[in-house]
């Protein structure tokens, strides 16, 4: 039953540093737009955290695949291999640029891009691939690596919700020629909106910065030889990113110690949920705990989530694969992996305010709900 005024989020951002004086600075010194010390104080504190030469802060974790892609040279008509099981951003990036996502679908371990299907759906116009460490867990970054330099494709990491997982001892970001971030509320680290796109090369860092600042020749002011946006930051988003970095280890081992909590406390439901799994070679950055209902469980995924709502948790249902939206719609059953997760998968409660009594909670009004 549902506890009196009980309300967990699926999400929170976690405040625990140095925000507020930081915001504070940028009114009392009337910086608030997109220049300011803050912007460049967390692009060098971000490159430095991933080890990486170059940290682009742009408005959002959309318009970061968007400059990555233009930055990229990615022109209408190519075709770029994204994963149908995404959020919507990762495919909407693509068609920004005139050019059409290919969908392949996930494994099923991680749920994550499967390497082979990312190979069957390489044609003479594909120019590169978009793997997503989807809910902080890393993509096998090394077959996706291999099998782009085989094809000559370029590789961008969407990380938006993987920083502070690891590959292989790497830092997911550090993987790439290219990879993005995004800062939206929910995510491990937030500047409110905003996003990040890092990179070691020096040339594709300078066309990052001309892209983002609405095209304009940095030689020369108010020239601008090219199309570009306005996709900057400002300064203080940049304020709260650099707070929130300073203390980016709490904010993951707060998320890890509730994750395995969660472990633990679902372990004994196995026979109904499948629960998130990570991979040896990695950690994952637990930005959502994801399960899904077995395949002989009768409750329906939606119900459950209805139900949890009125016991006063928020959850949510993992993302409708890209091929069964409207603007992106394919055929059925090409995807089953992506299409079994996304009908049957559910997000808890992962941020860094739910308590050990809270994890509690939402795993017996889990129980309950399916019973
Ligand atoms: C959050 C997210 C983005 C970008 O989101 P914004 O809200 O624009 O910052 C992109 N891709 C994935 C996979 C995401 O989860």
């Amino acid at each position: 039953m549902k506890e009196p005024g009980r309300k967990i989020s699926i999400a929170a951002p976690y405040f625990s540093g140095r925000e507020r004086e930081y915001v504070i600075e940028c009114i009392d010194t009337t910086w608030i737009s997109s220049v300011g010390r803050f912007i460049s104080e967390f692009e060098r504190q971000f490159a430095a955290y991933l080890g990486v030469r170059h940290a682009v802060a742009v408005s959002n974790g959309t318009v970061a695949l968007h400059a990555a892609l233009l930055g990229l040279g990615v022109r209408p008509g190519d075709e770029i291999i994204v994963p149908t099981l995404t959020y919507v951003a990762t495919a909407n990036a693509v068609a920004y640029c005139g050019a059409r996502p290919v969908f392949a679908d996930s494994d099923w371990r991680t749920f994550n891009v499967d390497p082979d299907a990312i190979e069957r759906a390489i044609t003479p116009k594909t120019r590169g691939i978009i793997p997503v460490d989807l809910y902080g867990h890393p993509v096998d970054m090394d077959r996706i690596a291999s099998l782009a330099e085989r094809h000559g494709l370029f590789v961008l990491d969407d990380a938006a919700e993987a920083l502070g997982a690891t590959y292989r001892n790497r830092k997911v970001g550090s993987l790439t020629a290219c990879a993005t971030f995004s800062f939206f509320g929910n995510k491990t680290i937030t500047t409110g909106e905003g996003g990040m796109i890092v990179t070691d090369d020096d040339d594709l860092a300078a066309r990052l910065r001309i892209i983002k600042g609405q095209g304009m020749d940095p030689q020369h002011r108010y020239w601008f030889p090219t199309v570009g946006y306005n996709y900057r930051m400002t300064n203080i988003a940049a304020a709260i990113g650099l707070a929130q970095l300073e203390r980016i280890q709490t904010h993951l081992d707060r998320r890890r110690e509730l994750c395995n909590w969660y472990d633990d406390l679902l372990a004994p439901m196995g026979e109904s949920l499948r629960l998130p799994l990570e991979e040896p070679w990695a950690t994952s950055s637990h930005w959502m705990y994801t399960v899904a209902l077995q395949d002989g469980v009768k409750a329906r995924r939606d119900a459950v989530i209805a139900s949890m709502a009125d016991r006063g948790v928020e959850t949510r249902p993992v993302f409708y694969p890209m091929h069964v939206m409207p603007v992106y719609r394919e055929s059925d059953g090409r995807y089953p992996a992506a299409e079994w997760y996304g009908a049957r998968g559910i997000s808890l409660p992962t941020h860094a305010l739910v308590t050990r009594e809270d994890a509690e909670y939402v795993a017996k009004a889990l129980c309950e709900s399916l019973a």
